[in-house]
């Protein structure tokens, strides 16, 4: 089927969760994998949507994990998605990293945790300006009028 409408693009697009700063890293800094304890079959461009409560922990380690980010605080956005990315595979640690008792050997990045199913991301885009919209969890689908958002800023 030809991508030709918004309703049909829209079938081919799902939103991620991510808490920042996790989610600004997927866009700016090369986290290519997001680690989930469920796997997904779903293939296809995600958008990335960072909810309004953040990884507390993670903020508290920020000049060490986000080092960029403490330059850059304006691109703190909380609950709106902030960009988009393809979600091009989804394996379990134990495909590409650990051995049989579960010691990690080498992971497919370095982003990467061990225990966990690894979404891997590719050609992730910021958007310039982030969309605003509520917070829900795991993988799920846009309303028409967030959707539209996300893509008049990447197809104008
Ligand atoms: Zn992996």
């Amino acid at each position: 089927m030809a991508p030709d409408t918004v309703e049909q693009r829209g079938s081919e697009l799902r939103v991620l969760s991510v808490r920042q700063p996790w989610a600004w890293q997927i866009l700016h800094e090369e986290k290519d994998v997001e680690n989930r304890l469920l796997p997904t079959s779903y293939r296809g461009r995600v958008a990335i949507f960072a909810p309004e409560s953040p990884d507390v922990g993670a903020l508290r380690r920020l000049p060490r994990i986000a080092p960029a980010w403490v330059d850059a605080p304006r691109q703190y956005e909380l609950g709106a998605i902030i960009g988009v990315a393809d979600l091009v595979d989804c394996h379990d640690a134990s495909w590409c990293g650990e051995d049989q008792y579960g010691r990690a050997i080498q992971m497919c990045s370095p982003w990467a945790r061990r225990s966990h199913q690894h979404l891997v991301l590719a050609n992730p885009v910021a958007l310039d300006k982030p969309v605003a919209t509520r917070s829900r969890f795991g993988l799920w689908e846009p309303s028409a009028r967030v959707l539209k958002s996300v893509l008049e800023q990447l197809d104008p």
